[in-house]
């Protein structure tokens, strides 16, 4: 299989897409075509672990990595998850269930890529002839730093560096980050904003006397962003997953189409539910659900994408973003794979901050694709009402899903197609947020938080945020954003 960019030239194999992240012009990795799941192989997997289902998925894509040693990185990543079950299926309701995708060491969605990925990148740098050691730099305003961190820890031939603003995140993603282990890892506070943090990042990356100075100190620099397709490809394996999952506990039979709802935000695990869909799995629709930063209803109501507006800091922080990476992984598909148009389109999103695709093509889009959002209030709301029609728990950002999701049951009355929603996150991950949705209660510091929400809930606390007071502070220093290549080179020494 052969990966192409969006925004033409290049076409390279899967590990050399996974090792640069992104094409020399700008573009996304893509895959030349969609590789098929026949009925056949799903039923195939039926009877198969999580880890044997992903790699069977992967498999498809990253022929270039040897398929046992896949499922082996499978079998240790997945063993990281609290449970048993990295992916588990809860039903909520007749024809709703919960994908819960947060049992993993930092209790967010995005551990399901972040465990896999160090692999990945490390054996495609073998397979790209790469010797360097690989130092790998994040921006990140919260989620993303902590889940990179516990998946690059202490893995071979890999370094990594956190960079997070220091007045943009929680006191308990900040928490998280601090106290991490692992003789590989570095975590920096740069004064400033989340944009002024990753500026300072993006500019390591471009800078060529940089590159040049790391490469002969034997280092090589990479990235753990969402647009990267070892990002992408271990997201599209838990849809199958949820689909066999139902198949095998009689909800639904081989072939019937379903729907999922996800919380979105930088449009990389809704786009994986697309490329399921793609490959053959029997996706009806797919549901988008934004907060109040709700750029993207608006974009599938009108096919006008505009970031010119106001924006939002709300209780789902990891959904307040205005621009949506990955979604030009879909306008790319959906223009007919027309390199040309997509890059005028990202140019013009550049310049402008605003593009619009046809009305033949937003026609296309809403064929599979709805959007909705919630805002504050309605989120609430969504999360009370489950909690006291079903005792379910849900986090804010599967809040937001849930009130897009009950505005197309009452919209939808006689739908009887099974609907699963996509849970990015633990609720103990945003506890006060979460206990004032289920009880009203306002509480000022997130461990008296947990507490309550556990007295309300009699939910288990994951054992990564409860072990997370006694742990030492490991990482106190807050740089200035033009000092971040001197904290590279420290680190390095
Ligand atoms: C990152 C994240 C999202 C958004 O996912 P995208 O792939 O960026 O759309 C939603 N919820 C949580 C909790 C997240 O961490």
């Amino acid at each position: 299989m052969k990966f192409i960019s969006t925004r033409g030239g290049e076409k390279v194999t899967g590990a050399k897409a996974i090792v640069q992240g992104l094409s020399a012009n700008g573009g996304l990795f893509v895959p030349e075509k969609f590789p098929q799941v026949s009925k056949n192989e799903l039923e195939e997997m039926l009877s198969l672990s999580y880890p044997e289902r992903a790699t069977k998925i992967l498999i498809k894509y990253l022929d270039d990595y040897d398929e046992k040693e896949l499922l082996s990185a499978c079998e240790k990543a997945y063993a990281k998850f609290e449970g048993g079950d990295p992916a588990p299926l809860v039903r909520l309701d007749d024809g709703v269930y919960m994908l819960e995708l947060f049992h993993g060491p930092t209790c967010a969605f995005k551990d399901m890529a972040l465990t896999l990925l160090p692999y990945l990148l490390r054996k495609g740098c073998d397979i790209c002839g790469i010797k360097e050691e690989i130092l790998v730099l994040v921006a990140t305003s919260g989620d993303t730093g902590k889940a990179a961190l516990e998946g690059f820890k202490d893995a071979d031939g890999v370094k990594i560096t956190v960079f997070y603003p220091s007045e943009g995140v929680s006191k308990m993603q900040k928490l998280q980050m601090c106290t991490q282990e692992g003789g590989n890892v570095n975590v920096v506070a740069v004064k400033g904003n989340f944009d002024d943090c990753q500026t300072a990042v993006k500019e390591i990356f471009s800078n060529e006397e940089y590159n040049k100075k790391l490469l002969e100190k034997g280092v090589r620099l990479s990235s753990a962003n969402s647009i990267n397709f070892g990002r992408l490809a271990p997201q599209i394996a838990y849809y199958f997953s949820a689909y066999l999952d139902l198949v095998s506990s009689n909800q639904i039979e081989t072939g019937e189409e379903i729907d999922f709802t996800v919380p979105t935000g930088n449009f990389g695990n809704i786009l994986a539910a697309y490329y399921a869909k793609q490959m053959g799995l029997p996706i009806r629709r797919l549901h988008c659900a934004s907060n109040s930063n709700k750029i993207l209803t608006d974009f599938l109501a009108t096919g006008v994408y505009d970031t010119n507006r106001e924006f939002y800091k709300t209780t789902s922080p990891s959904m307040d973003i205005l621009v949506s990476s990955n979604l030009e992984r879909l306008l790319f598909e959906i223009s007919g794979r027309d390199t040309k148009l997509t890059s005028k389109r990202m140019s013009a999103l550049k310049s402008e901050g605003k593009y619009e695709i046809t009305s033949e093509e937003l026609e296309k889009i809403i064929q599979t694709f709805d959007g909705g959002f919630a805002n504050e209030e309605t989120c609430v709301e969504a999360m009370y009402d489950v909690f006291i029609d079903t005792g379910y728990t849900m986090d804010t950002h599967t809040g937001c899903a849930m009130k897009v999701a009950v505005d197309w049951f009452e919209a939808n009355k006689k739908d009887e197609t099974k609907m699963v929603i996509v849970c990015t996150a633990s609720p103990y991950k945003f506890p006060q947020d979460v206990l004032y949705a289920v009880t009203g209660n306002d509480v000022k510091d997130s461990f008296k938080g947990i507490k309550r929400l556990h007295a309300a809930t009699a939910m288990a606390v994951p054992k990564c945020l409860q072990n997370l007071r006694d742990k030492p502070l490991r990482f106190t220093k807050t740089a200035d954003s033009k000092k971040l290549f001197e904290e590279v080179l420290e680190f390095l020494k």
